[in-house]
């Protein structure tokens, strides 16, 4: 049932973006951890603007997609609608367990699966939560600004 719920880029589409990206951050169905901890890294302190990367708030505006949290039955439709409405070539981060294994809600029964089960993921943020260290270093990756 999870395979083919949303539709699944072909190779080379996700080609490199690497300057001034704009990103959008989505948490479909976690504890909040994950976004507590995108707020700091986005905060004057962590500052993740400073590398150039553009916050947006809509997927229509994004190279990059941040999804945190488990897929559940609610959240599959809002998935589908925000991957339908990312223009590609773009790039897909799952950030923290919840997104990269189901993480704690993986028994649930309302938990969808990983996100690599729906769609491409181009770069794991691996962490329950991830720290902003990591966020960041992260994202640094996926635009291939650091090995
Ligand atoms: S990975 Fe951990 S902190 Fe993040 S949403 Fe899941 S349970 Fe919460």
């Amino acid at each position: 049932m999870l395979k083919g719920a949303c539709p699944r880029e072909g190779p080379g589409e996700a080609k490199m973006i690497r300057k001034s990206p704009w990103v959008t951050f989505y948490d479909i169905g976690g504890c909040n951890g994950c976004t507590l901890e995108w707020n700091a890294a986005i905060s004057p302190v962590y500052d993740l603007e400073r590398f150039g990367i553009k916050l947006v708030d809509s997927p229509k505006h994004a190279d990059i997609v941040i999804i945190a949290g488990t897929i559940t039955t609610q959240s599959l439709e809002s998935l589908r609608r925000i991957l339908k409405n990312t223009p590609k070539p773009r790039k897909i981060i799952a950030l923290g367990s919840c997104a990269i294994s189901g993480g704690l809600f993986k028994q649930s029964y309302n938990s969808k699966g990983p996100l690599d089960h729906l769609v491409n993921v181009d770069m794991y943020i691996p962490g329950c939560p991830p720290k902003p260290e990591a966020i960041i270093h992260g994202l640094l990756k996926a635009l291939g600004r650091k090995e």
